[in-house]
């Protein structure tokens, strides 16, 4: 191997390394370093690429959803998601 190849396998992540950096990347500011080997992994790597703007997508529609605003709070459901359940479920048992 020569000595490029071997500097890149040390300072590029894997995929498993990559996914995991993805997902602390939404939630916290990541060093500069790590920024950069995600971004160098993902300049190569298409699949992760792609799951990094899967995730980002999902966590976008999730934080514009107030049920899950209020999971991130910690306060469980709004008493209006509560009820659309509640209904659906009373729905589904006068059915059947
Ligand atoms: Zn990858």
């Amino acid at each position: 191997m020569k000595i490029v190849e071997r500097l890149m396998f040390l300072v590029i992540p894997s995929c498993r390394e990559t996914q995991k950096l993805q997902s602390r990347n939404l939630d916290e500011k990541l060093s500069l370093w790590r920024r950069s080997s995600l971004w160098m992994h993902c300049v190569m790597c298409g699949w992760c690429r792609r799951y990094g703007k899967q995730i980002k997508f999902l966590n976008r529609v999730c934080r514009d959803l107030p049920e899950c605003g209020n999971f991130e709070k910690g306060e469980g459901l709004s008493d209006e998601a509560k009820g659309r359940i509640e209904k659906c479920l009373c729905e589904e048992k006068d059915k059947g």
